[in-house]
């Protein structure tokens, strides 16, 4: 196997980035949960609007799983069409730091013809669990870099700070030490404190007043760690540590493919030898220290769109010690589970839902339907007119939410062919009779059913 290269995990979350624009286009108003304090949901925050009670739930979740404890659960969001299942997982995603991996994707999305469907699914879980990666990299000559002293859970009276330093020349440890003890003491951090420096490995050791116990501190940051080095040597090295997935890892170590298909999203299959072996070494990492396992969400929309096999599959896949949390959503009732006759609640096998927490959604009030469409006429900076708007929430409450908000950016391109800069009653009008909606559709494929193909 080639040397395992988490190093070259720099430009990743870049890639992350760009697919996760792609993917919440429809929901890019929603900014978070909209969430108090005490995790009770605002009517309208965040872009979020209603739906009180699943953004309560949700937010109950995220609460665990910001805090790692439910790693290999299942949760399922279940309500009719458009009522918020995906928005309510985007806003978890917004609020999730941006360490903790959220993948996104379909259920059809498993079906290629370029890899199986397990593989598919393997991918998406591990590209849904963090590591977090120590690296000793070289300090760059005018780097600015953070230092931070923090308090021992233990520790009594103990100071906090935080400082920036920018190198003007390699330094010893040591006088960066002093430098950060010269600031704090400066920013009356650690006024009257006795502070002593290591000067052999010019670790910050003890920090405490003169007349009471000493307390242990590093000098360590976020980001940044500097490497112990004797006294006299010159500083020339840090710990810098990275967050990838284990998907990008298996990639970068997988030769038929190499780090490059990261960005073209053309990984192929990913034999099991090389997850084998990258599983091996992480445990290792995590003996030594040197990573930690973080695990993330997988969001599968339309999960009744994955069969039997899939199901057994992710049962199966929760089990393990590394499992990310797994969100799903689905619009369907009682219907078929794929690639078998019976008939289950979701579309889902018993045994799968049995070990979900399920999250109803219910539908909109006419109030939510408006408040939800002006969001959107904000977000799209589409002025609209108030009985424009009136309009376009009768028509979502007949048709559906998501017809009516596909309506305003054509409204807004209508409006503006006759020079006005607001949408108003005609224009709405105009393209409800230009577009038809699902109702509709299906009214003239009724009547003109001869006419068409079989
Ligand atoms: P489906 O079952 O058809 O997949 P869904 O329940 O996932 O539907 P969404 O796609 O989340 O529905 O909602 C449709 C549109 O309405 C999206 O643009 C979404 O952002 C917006 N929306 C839905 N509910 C809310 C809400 N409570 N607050 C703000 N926007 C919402």
């Amino acid at each position: 196997m080639a040397t395992l290269a988490a190093g070259a995990s720099a430009k990743v979350p870049e890639v992350r980035d760009i697919a996760r624009i792609e993917r919440i286009g429809a929901h890019s108003h929603i900014r978070g949960l909209g969430l108090d304090d005490n995790l009770e949901a605002r009517s309208v925050s965040q872009g979020m609007v209603g739906q009180q009670t699943a953004r309560r739930a949700a937010g109950i979740v995220l609460g665990m799983i910001k805090e790692g404890k439910i790693a290999g659960r299942a949760i399922l969001l279940a309500g009719p069409p458009g009522t918020g299942k995906t928005a309510i997982a985007m806003a978890i995603s917004k609020s999730l730091g941006k360490d903790t991996p959220f993948t996104s994707m379909a259920g059809s999305e498993i079906y290629s013809l370029e890899m199986s469907k397990t593989e598919a699914l393997t991918q998406a879980i591990r590209k849904s669990i963090g590591v977090r990666i120590r690296e000793e990299t070289e300090i760059i000559e005018g780097e600015v870099v953070e230092l931070q002293v923090e308090r021992p859970a233990s520790g009594v009276g103990a100071k906090v700070g935080k400082l920036t330093l920018k190198t003007t020349e390699m330094e010893t440890i040591y006088d960066l030490g002093t430098k950060m003890i010269d600031s704090l003491t400066k920013e009356k951090v650690g006024a009257g404190d006795v502070i002593t420096i290591d000067k052999a490995t010019g670790k910050i050791s003890r920090i405490g007043r003169s007349f009471t116990r000493a307390r242990d501190y590093d000098a360590t940051g976020p980001q940044t760690r500097f490497v112990q080095c004797p006294e006299g040597e010159l500083q020339k090295r840090k710990e810098v540590v990275h967050t990838v997935s284990i998907h990008e890892i298996d990639v970068i170590n997988s030769r038929t493919h190499g780090f490059l298909a990261l960005f073209s999203g053309d990984t192929g299959e990913i034999k099991p030898e090389v997850r084998e072996q990258i599983n091996g070494k992480i445990a290792e990492w995590r003996e030594e220290g040197k990573a930690e396992i973080t695990p993330g969400v997988l969001f599968i929309d339309e999960v009744h769109m994955l069969d039997i096999e899939c199901f057994s599959f992710l049962n199966r896949a929760l089990e393990d010690e590394m499992s990310p949390v797994v969100i799903m959503a689905t619009n369907r009732g009682i219907t078929k589970i794929r690639g078998t006759n019976y008939n289950s609640p979701h579309g889902i096998p018993i045994d799968l839902l049995d070990r979900m927490i399920i999250i109803p959604t219910s539908s909109y009030t006419d109030k939510q339907t408006m408040e939800i469409l002006k969001i959107r006429c904000e977000e799209e900076d589409c002025e609209v007119s108030e009985d424009a708007l009136m309009i376009l929430t009768s028509i979502a409450m007949a048709t559906s939410l998501r017809y009516a908000i596909q309506l305003i950016t054509l409204s807004s391109l209508v409006s503006r062919r006759r020079k006005s800069n607001e949408v108003a009653i005609e224009d709405v009008k105009k393209v409800y009779s230009l577009f038809l909606d699902e109702g509709r559709s299906e009214q003239i494929l009724n009547e003109y059913q001869d006419q068409y193909l079989y």
